[in-house]
């Protein structure tokens, strides 16, 4: 399985679109991995992970084509994540062309997913280049070479936003954001399940708060969890994800701005690294 992060920052961006704040300056200045695009990530060439604002970009920037991308699946509706507008450029003949036996992509979400495509295309959803399933959380499905299982996050109710646990050829990842502290259910059904990858939510970086989103606190304790739980093999790779400028900027005395060789220098001995815009893992 090979992992691609397309992006890696929560809905403003780093630096964030009209941001001055200090961080946002020096990410302005040491540019390169300090840089992050609206998260979203895509699994070999053929599964994405949410479709971003910045998927067109992101995915340009990378070498990453979508003409080949079989199927999405959706976390949760919020315009950070869900760019609905976007997948209209899928239909043919006006927007793309493809060959004629080419399968529409398979899109896949939640409820507010599902109203958010019906409201936006309406009459006009048959046509487009993309056909839409309602999946539960806790049931998997099978999408060609994925075994995928949407699990239900602490993120913005009263909408059941999604983690995914995504299976492959015998690699396990487990994706998740934006969420809080993962919730009971979820971290029932992981027990004894061993799991590759470890992507968790990091917006809100040295708060200690692990409501709708988590920091790296938080993160520590999810792993403790699966590690109590039974999911952890010795070459499980865990990345904190999705970061906020209010997350990594140090506000508080002792702590210090969370660019990215400070963040991998602190999260190293914990086991954790940074996720980055472009960064590949291949279990
Ligand atoms: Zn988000
Ligand atoms: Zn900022
Ligand atoms: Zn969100």
């Amino acid at each position: 399985m090979k992992l691609t992060y397309i992006g890696t920052a929560a809905a403003e961006a780093i630096p964030g679109l009209f941001c001055e704040c200090s961080f946002c300056e020096k990410a302005r200045k040491l540019k390169g991995r300090e840089y992050r695009r609206r998260s979203g990530a895509v699994i070999n060439d053929d599964l994405m992970i949410d479709f971003s604002p910045d998927a067109y970009t992101g995915t340009l920037s990378l070498g990453i084509r979508l003409n080949e991308l079989k199927y999405v699946i959706f976390t949760h509706s919020h315009a950070d994540h869900f760019s609905l507008k976007e997948l209209e450029y899928r239909r043919t003949p006006v927007f793309c062309v493809l060959p004629e036996d080419r399968e529409k992509l398979k899109v896949f979400g939640n409820r507010n997913i599902e109203d958010g495509l019906k409201k936006y295309y309406g009459v006009y959803l048959p046509d487009q280049g993309f056909e839409f399933t309602f999946v539960p959380p806790y049931v998997p499905f099978q999408i060609g070479q994925y075994t995928v299982t949407p699990l239900s996050a602490h993120h913005c109710p009263p909408e059941d936003a999604y983690i995914y646990l995504i299976e492959s050829n015998g690699t396990t990842l487990l994706y998740a954001n934006d969420s809080g502290m993962l919730t009971e259910p979820t971290f029932e059904y992981l027990k004894g399940r061993k799991l590759d990858i470890v992507s968790l939510d990091c917006t809100l970086g040295h708060s200690l708060h692990e409501t709708g989103h988590m920091g790296f606190k938080a993160n520590l304790k999810v792993k403790k969890i699966l590690e109590e739980n039974g999911c952890i093999k010795d070459d499980t790779v865990f990345v904190s994800h999705h970061f906020s400028h209010n997350g990594l900027r140090a506000d508080e005395p002792g702590e210090i701005d969370w660019t990215y060789d400070n963040f991998m220098e602190m999260a190293k001995p914990h086991g954790f690294i940074m996720s980055y815009d472009g960064l590949v893992i291949e279990k």
